[in-house]
Parts: structure tokens; C-alpha cells; sequence
């Protein structure tokens, strides 16, 4: 099997870049999911349906755009109680990416996340974890988290089946673990499978699926 990226966060990663968060430091049986994204239509609503079932909340990093598009699915992101991050506006790649057109980005998209009640994120995640130095430093300087992760599910990967998909992640997930997972299109062919399995097999050992805040 050829992954082109790691399903596990390496430790010394974690250390290296130790002003970003890979996981939450517990001792309690707390996972916390997170799609990134969305908001689209038939994805989003899905994946909440499926939360509601097991009384699970998440943490959604959205792409401002999809927001624009999408205003009513993610309305009822914050009504069902998850929490959400910011995701840049147009799903920017920060090593590709200047700088000061980068934070525009995020800035434009900060607008859309904060809509109506609700007063806005101090959550980002880079898209494809890829951001400068100087981005980050910027962006926590305006209090910003910088959220990763520690178990990446590869729910996108059109090599990877459904069970390794179910069987990679829940072997990788500790407590406090961030995983990733993407409420979209070309995720969805495991995630439909992945998502209620993992939600079961957690739960059924006591795990509580919290929110980021
Ligand atoms: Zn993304």
C-alpha cells in the first residue's frame, strides 16, 4: 500500500511545531472530529444527521466560499452545537501562497464565518496542513489557534478502501486525538462507512465526541 501522506502525526513532528495543536492533552476519553471543507450541500447535512445520532458534536473548518454558497447548511452547523474554523476563503495552499494575499484570504473568510449570531472563530486550519512560518506567527498573533491533527483518516484517498480506512483510523485515535475528515464529494465513498462504525466502536468504550472551542 503507497500512502503519499502520513496517517500518523509523527512525535517529534508534534514537538518540532509545537506551537500548533495536534491533540488535545487529556487523561479523559474525549475524541474530537473534524471535517474540513464543507459547507456542501448532501455532505454537510449528512455528516450531521449522523453526529446527532450519537449525540456526538465536532469541530467544521470551512471554506468561506462555501459558505457564501452554502449560508443556510452552515447555520444549522452552529444551531446542532458543533464548532467551526476558519479554512481561508478559497481552500488557499500557504507555501504557494504570499503572505499577505494568505491572510486576506482568511480575512475575507473570517466576514462570512461570523454571520449573524454568532461571534466568529479563533480556529484555523491551513488548508492541506500547509502554512509559512510567518503566516502562522501573523495569524496567532491575531488569536488564532492553529488546529492539525494527530490522525489523518484519508477518507479522500481513492487507493484506500472503506475497511482500511475504518481499520487505520481507529487503530491511530488516542484520547484527545484530532482526526481529520473532509465533508465532501470525493471522501464521502468512505466516509459513509467509516463515519457511523467509528461513532459506534467509540462510544460503545465510553468515548465522548467533543467540539473545539
Ligand atoms: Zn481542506
Amino acid at each position: 500500500m503507497m500512502w503519499s501522506y502520513l496517517v500518523k502525526t509523527p512525535n517529534l513532528v508534534q514537538r518540532f511545531f509545537h506551537n500548533y495543536s495536534w491533540r488535545i492533552s487529556t487523561e479523559k476519553k474525549e475524541i474530537f472530529l473534524t471535517f474540513d471543507d464543507g459547507p456542501v450541500p448532501d455532505f454537510t447535512p449528512w455528516v450531521l444527521k449522523t453526529l446527532r445520532k450519537y449525540g456526538a458534536k465536532a469541530t467544521f473548518f470551512c471554506v468561506g466560499e462555501n459558505i457564501k454558497k452554502h449560508p443556510r447548511i452552515y447555520k444549522k452547523i452552529l444551531r446542532n452545537g458543533h464548532s467551526v474554523g476558519n479554512h481561508t476563503y478559497n481552500h488557499l495552499q500557504g507555501w504557494k501562497t504570499p503572505t499577505r494575499k494568505y491572510l486576506k484570504n482568511v480575512i475575507k473568510a473570517e466576514a462570512y464565518l461570523k454571520g449573524g449570531q454568532h461571534s466568529g472563530t479563533k480556529l484555523f486550519r491551513p488548508p492541506h496542513g500547509r502554512i509559512r512560518p510567518l503566516q502562522a506567527k501573523i495569524l496567532r498573533k491575531k488569536g488564532y489557534r492553529i488546529i492539525m491533527w494527530d490522525v489523518l483518516s484519508g477518507d479522500f484517498d481513492p487507493h484506500l478502501s472503506k475497511e482500511e480506512c475504518y481499520e487505520h483510523t481507529i487503530k491511530n485515535i488516542q484520547n484527545g486525538s484530532i482526526v481529520v475528515f473532509h465533508d465532501s464529494d470525493k471522501s464521502f465513498r468512505n466516509l459513509d462507512y467509516v463515519l457511523p462504525r467509528l461513532l459506534e466502536h467509540f462510544k460503545k468504550q465510553g468515548y465522548v465526541f467533543r467540539a473545539l472551542d
